[in-house]
This record gives C-alpha cells, sequence and structure tokens, in this order.
C-alpha cells in the first residue's frame, strides 16, 4: 500500500476524551472513530488489525477440531424466554419491537442460539462431540463504556460452544479450549494467564479467566510470579490426547492466579513472599463448563445408546476480539505511539522515503516495494511529499515494528537503513539484504 492512496486519518492533536493509551493511541492513528457512546466505526488501519486477530483465532480453533459458523445478531426474545434469561438478563440486553410488535434483541451472547441449532439437527451420542463456535459483534448496554473498544457497548466477540455426552467429554473441551486460547494469545504476542474466576449465578467449579498484566486493566489480580515463565512455545499438541490437554490445563493452573472474585488471602499467603503478586489486568477470555444448564430448559438432548435420553453437557468460551486490540497497545507501546508484534501488525514494514522527488530514493523505494510485495508481505510506502520528520511521527505512531529508511546520502554508498521499532536500533544494509531480513523474520508467522 501507498500511504498517499491509503485511507490513514492520523491526528495531530491528542484526543482529550481518551483517558488510557490504548485508546488515544487507536483514534491519534486513525484506526477507530467513535460514533456513539461504546459504538465505534472501524477504520481501514484497525479494521485491519481486526481482520488478524480474527484469523489467528480461526485458525486455532480449526486446529482442535472446533467448527466455525455465524449466528444472527438479532434474535427473537422467545427463544430466551425458554431459557429464562430474557427478564434475567437485565439493562444490559438491547430489546427491541419488530413492525409485528415482536420482541427482539441484539444477542448479547449466544447460548440459547447454539443450544437452539444443537436440538433441531443432532440427535443421537453417535454425532458427539461437537463444539461449533462463530466471531460475530455483541451489543451489552454497558453502564459505563469506557476506554475505547477495551468497554464497548457493540463488540467483536468469539464465542464457541461445546456439546458433549459426559461431564469427562466436556471437561477435556474445556482444556482443549485452554491449550487454543494460550496458542492464540502467544500468537498475539500476549502473555494471557488463566485465572480461576468466579462462575456467577450459574455456578459449578469449572472457569477462568485470562488476564493481560497491564496497570489499566479493570480487574484487581493477584498471583504467583512463577505463572509468568510458563510458555506453551512451538510445543505439538495432540487435540484428542484428553491426558496431554489435561496436563497442560494443570501446569497453567496449579500455581496460585487470581482475580479479585475468587481470590483467597490464606491460600495467596502460602505462596513464597518474594513470588506474590498483586496487579491489575484486563479480561480478554474466559471458558466455562456448566453441565445441562441451558440443555435441559431447551430440550438438548441425546439418544444415548442405550434406549434412553440424556441432556447434553456443555460450555462456552469466550474471546475478547476487538478488546484484544487495546489489550495488545496498553502491553506493547512507547510514548511516540503503537510497537505491534509481528503476528498482529497491520503492514509487514514501512518505506520511508526521506526525499520524494529524488530519482533515486523513489526508484530505490519501488524497488523495495515491489520486492517485498513479490515475497508476499505488505509494505507500507510512505510516498507523500511530506517532511520527513512528519513521516518519521507517523510510521512511530502506527507502530509497525519494522522500518526500511531510504535517503539520499545512504544510496550513494548503495545502503538503506533497517530498524526496530521496537528497540530502536538501526542498520545500514543494501536493500536486498534488508528485504530478506525482513522475508526471514516473518517467515514463521
Ligand atoms: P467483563 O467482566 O469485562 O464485563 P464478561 O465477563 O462479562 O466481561 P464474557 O461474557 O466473559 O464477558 O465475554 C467474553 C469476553 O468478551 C470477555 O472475556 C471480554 O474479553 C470480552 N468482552 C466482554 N464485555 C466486553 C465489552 N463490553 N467490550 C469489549 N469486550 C468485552
Ligand atoms: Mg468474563
Amino acid at each position: 500500500m501507498r500511504l498517499s492512496r491509503y485511507f490513514l486519518p492520523v491526528l495531530k492533536e491528542t484526543p482529550r476524551e481518551a483517558q488510557i493509551v490504548s485508546h488515544r493511541y487507536m483514534l491519534q492513528a486513525g484506526m477507530i472513530k467513535q460514533s456513539s457512546a461504546g459504538i465505534y466505526s472501524w477504520l481501514p488501519l484497525g479494521f485491519k488489525v481486526l481482520r488478524k486477530l480474527e484469523n489467528i483465532v480461526h485458525e486455532e480453533q480449526a486446529k482442535a477440531g472446533h467448527i466455525a459458523m455465524l449466528m444472527p445478531t438479532i434474535q427473537s426474545a422467545d427463544l430466551w424466554r425458554e431459557s429464562g434469561r430474557y427478564d434475567g438478563y437485565g439493562e444490559e440486553m438491547l430489546r427491541m419491537k419488530d413492525r409485528h410488535d415482536r420482541d427482539m434483541l441484539f444477542s448479547p451472547t449466544a447460548e440459547e442460539m447454539f443450544t437452539d441449532t444443537f436440538r433441531s439437527y443432532v440427535k443421537s451420542y453417535k454425532d458427539l462431540p461437537l463444539t461449533l463456535y462463530q466471531i460475530q459483534w455483541k451489543f451489552r448496554d454497558e453502564v459505563r463504556p469506557r476506554f475505547g473498544v477495551m468497554r464497548g457497548r457493540e463488540f467483536l466477540m468469539k464465542d464457541g460452544y461445546n456439546f458433549d455426552l459426559t461431564k469427562e467429554d466436556a471437561l477435556h473441551a474445556y482444556n482443549r479450549h485452554l491449550v487454543t486460547y494460550l496458542r492464540t494469545y502467544e500468537r498475539m504476542g500476549l502473555q494471557a494467564i488463566p485465572m480461576r474466576a468466579d462462575s456467577g449465578p450459574i455456578g459449578g467449579d469449572y472457569t477462568h479467566e485470562f488476564l493481560v498484566l497491564a496497570d489499566t486493566g479493570e480487574s484487581e489480580v493477584f498471583y504467583d510470579s512463577a505463572v509468568t515463565d510458563i510458555s506453551l512455545g512451538q510445543r505439538d499438541v495432540n487435540f484428542d490426547d484428553k491426558a496431554q490437554c489435561q496436563s497442560i490445563m494443570d501446569e497453567f493452573t496449579s500455581l496460585y492466579a487470581r482475580t479479585d472474585e475468587t481470590h483467597e488471602e490464606d491460600l495467596f499467603n502460602a505462596v513464597p513472599e518474594e513470588r506474590r503478586r498483586v496487579a491489575r489486568g484486563i479480561e480478554v477470555g474466559q471458558i466455562f463448563y456448566f453441565g445441562t444448564t441451558y440443555s435441559e430448559p431447551l430440550g438438548a438432548t441425546v439418544d444415548d445408546g442405550k434406549g434412553g435420553q440424556t441432556p447434553i453437557h456443555m460450555g462456552s468460551h469466550g474471546i475478547g476480539v476487538s478488546r484484544l486490540l487495546g489489550a495488545i497497545i496498553e502491553a506493547s507501546h512507547d510514548d511516540k505511539g503503537i510497537i505491534w508484534p509481528e503476528g498482529v501488525t497491520p503492514f509487514h514494514c514501512g518505506i520511508l522515503n526521506m526525499r520524494s522527488g529524488d530519482d533515486a530514493c523513489d526508484a530505490a523505494c519501488e524497488d523495495l516495494y515491489a520486492q517485498l510485495t513479490k515475497a508476499g508481505l505488505e509494505p507500507l510506502y510512505d510516498d507523500r511529499d511530506e517532511r520527513a520528520g512528519a513521516k518519521f511521527g507517523t510510521m512511530d505512531m502506527i507502530g509497525l515494528p519494522w522500518r526500511i529508511t531510504v535517503g539520499p546520502r545512504g544510496l550513494k554508498n548503495g545502503v538503506v537503513e533497517l530498524t526496530s521499532r521496537r528497540t530502536g536500533e538501526s542498520e545500514e544494509m543494501s536493500p536486498a539484504d534488508a528485504v530478506a531480513r525482513i522475508v526471514d523474520i516473518y517467515a514463521g508467522l
């Protein structure tokens, strides 16, 4: 993409309504535009990152055999009356009437819809296990929408639902989700710690929230610092292997890590003092096993193979896809702007022409652009007729992890400059070497 032809409305002034850095940078970098409280338009740069996050989520769900589909955002109240949640859900549910005076709502989550789909088609235990999911917009009329996409009213969520014959199988699904979520966050350059969470009115012991540590997080968290030393890395996981999934679950959840809702002073004090941490975190996901809570009222049963009907065991599992953009920026920025991790960056590298209009500079930039594009990468070429200072400012704000700077002096010696946005370190090298380095950096991603 050539910046002169892109739509990147970078703001010069600091938006005053933003209280936290991710919100401020997303507005300044031209990623989102507020439409009304907690509702945003996704401008091209923001939309590009959002799509990347979605792709990572899809790829990791597919590895575990989970199946993508799409439910309507506008749903009939009837189904929610059947489950008993229509009245219970409260003010967060956006309710509306259609022209025939029928009660409708904008889905805040989709347990009912998925359970209904399941009961319409699946009749036998032979069709289990099954995990269906979607990435779809949700609406919750939050009391205090704030912090930009972190607590929106309209937000993008991945929500998945497992359908199993037994509790044991459903707990395997729960463990599978934990593994896929850890993978997903790691690919996004984030460390998200699974923490024992509160299961709320539904009850049950099985729920974990995933928290990204950040001072601006809304949750208070208590953990053993040893949990931050574990990661999945490149480990091979066989998702059908119950024992392996269970052992990963145990490894990641046996150390003390809890939110304020489940915090227990005595247990926390048993952690060696030098490893006790109290901090703040952003909830980027949650997994849940709730048994037959929805399958019983909605009559989602299967033939158990022994002549009887049995209600299925379910769980639901969510990732806050749009909130993740904010979380990534909170975790990765400096005072000049965003620093995208390579796995989610909207463009792979910037090309900065220090002197647009100079024949040698223009030709070298065009060549870099062509080579990188040919290698399957997406460079963003700042070909605008602007001062170098303004170009550096834009590049730093939008946070591409790598930048190639082309100037007349370097070119005389046959070199360009390759700069890491994260460290600020620059290296001079031939344009061909710069392309090779960028290609190499992204080869494994
Ligand atoms: P919270 O406690 O932050 O209100 P929640 O526990 O009600 O969230 P879930 O029902 O667990 O949310 O939804 C799954 C995920 O969706 C959450 O982990 C979070 O990342 C994301 N999410 C929930 N509410 C919002 C919101 N208002 N804006 C953006 N993302 C949200
Ligand atoms: Mg939650």
